[in-house]
């Protein structure tokens, strides 16, 4: 058999810490993540305190600084986490991709006084964090969120709802964009709001196609009062803060992608080994094998695609952010893709629960369309190439 079922990475050269990394990581999502993840999905049971147990291997603050408790890897480092956890669960995955990029929003905007006040227990997974942008008027068009906070003494005054917010309910920090000036992008600021500040609440647990393993509730914020010393940066900075949060979340969306992919293809090449129809395995069939090769190779382009865009993000290269949504693009496309040909591949059990393939599916199917959907992963590359 191919060493394609052993996320083979020989095609980038990753060095021995990332090797480390990379094998630390799936030893634990084998044991901790991957035995459970269908009794989680089936339940809809959000297992924080398996989430609470990656902190101490370093996962809460994986680009974020050793001074406040973070591991200081890089965007490749990080990928290879996501792939690996997503192997397991794409869910579990994504979940902590999203408390590291609102952590990592702190770390980069954030005042010293900020980072000490927040991070290290975010670092540590104490506190988990959520990213909150989308309102129920205000998805691709995010400049044109309505959720007001007005200076009010020493507090900021927060009106408005966030719609699709993961984590709500059950986490402890929201890094939230609300307007504090005129309409458009540059009347957007970020202001980090507690779990307990007054005037807070969440809606009901929405019903969802996949990701059932973590709740996806609103965030509503009724004359909800925050200290005026949680804003991050400036007044008007919070667009900007917000997007560049979403380069590197991009990045990981599309890893918590390519491991379930990887996973669903292994699951592929095992069941059609030992599957028998017109006697004989059925992975004699040519017509299945040109699936699974193609199915091979889709995952492979996806994967240097990734290393890539890490890698330039890493670099701090001028073309980081198109880099960042090409390979959104691609590989949630691709991985979706690659899901779907392996449940198809499984026949009628493809599509039973117990097999693991229709959760990858259901699971992938979000990625195309969080962290800005594909159709604005487009707008962003063409306006690289084309200009606004
Ligand atoms: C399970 C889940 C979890 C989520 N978690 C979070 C979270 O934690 N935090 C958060 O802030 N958000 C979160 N989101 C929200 C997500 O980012 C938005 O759903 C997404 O950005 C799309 O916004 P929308 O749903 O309002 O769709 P719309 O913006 O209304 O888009 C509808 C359709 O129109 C297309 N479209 C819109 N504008 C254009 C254009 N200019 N050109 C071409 N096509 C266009 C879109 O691509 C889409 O196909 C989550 C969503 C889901 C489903």
């Amino acid at each position: 058999m191919d060493a394609s079922v052993s996320q083979a990475t020989d095609q980038f050269e990753l060095n021995a810490d990332q090797r480390a990394i990379q094998e630390m990581t799936q030893s634990f999502a084998a044991e901790e993540v991957a035995p459970h993840a269908l009794d989680w999905d089936r339940e809809k049971h959000f297992p924080a305190d398996v989430v609470r147990r990656t902190g101490p291997l370093g996962f809460g603050g994986i680009y974020i600084g050793d001074d406040v408790g973070g591991s200081g890897l890089g965007r490749l480092d990080a990928v290879l986490i996501f792939e690996a956890l997503a192997a397991a669960c794409p869910g579990f995955s994504s979940f902590i991709s999203i408390h590291n990029m609102a952590g990592w929003m702190i770390d980069r905007f954030g005042s010293e006084e900020q980072r000490q006040r927040f991070l290290p227990k975010l670092t540590s997974m104490e506190w988990l964090a959520s990213y909150c942008l989308t309102e129920p008027g205000a998805g691709s068009d995010a400049a044109a969120l309505k959720t007001r906070a007005v200076k009010s003494g020493g507090d900021y005054v927060l009106n408005g709802s966030k719609q699709f917010i993961s984590g709500a309910g059950d986490n402890d920090i929201y890094v939230t964009m609300a307007r504090t000036g005129d309409d458009g992008p540059k009347g957007v600021s970020t202001i980090v709001v507690p779990k307990d500040a007054p005037g807070l609440s969440f809606g009901p647990a929405e019903h969802k196609m996949g990701w059932h393993m973590q709740p996806t509730r609103q965030v509503i914020f009724e004359d909800c009062k925050v200290p005026a010393e949680n804003l991050l940066a400036s007044e008007g900075a919070g667009f900007g803060i917000a997007m560049a949060g979403l380069d590197g979340g991009r990045l990981n969306i599309a890893a918590c992608s390519l491991g379930g992919a990887q996973s669903a293809l292994d699951r592929a090449l095992s069941y059609t080994a030992e599957r028998q129809a017109f006697g004989q395995a059925i992975n004699r069939f040519q017509g299945l094998q040109f699936k699974l090769a193609d199915m091979e190779t889709g995952i492979q382009a996806s994967r240097m695609m990734l290393y890539t865009a890490a890698a330039k993000l890493d670099a701090k290269a001028p073309d980081a952010s198109k880099w960042s949504a090409m390979a959104k693009r691609f590989v949630t496309d691709t991985c979706f893709d690659v899901a779907n040909d392996a449940l198809q591949l499984h026949g009628g059990y493809g599509y039973l629960h117990e097999y693991g393939v229709e959760k990858l599916v259901r699971d992938l199917r979000v990625h195309q369309i969080l962290e800005g959907t594909n159709e604005i992963m487009r707008v962003i590359i063409a306006r690289h190439l084309v200009g606004r």
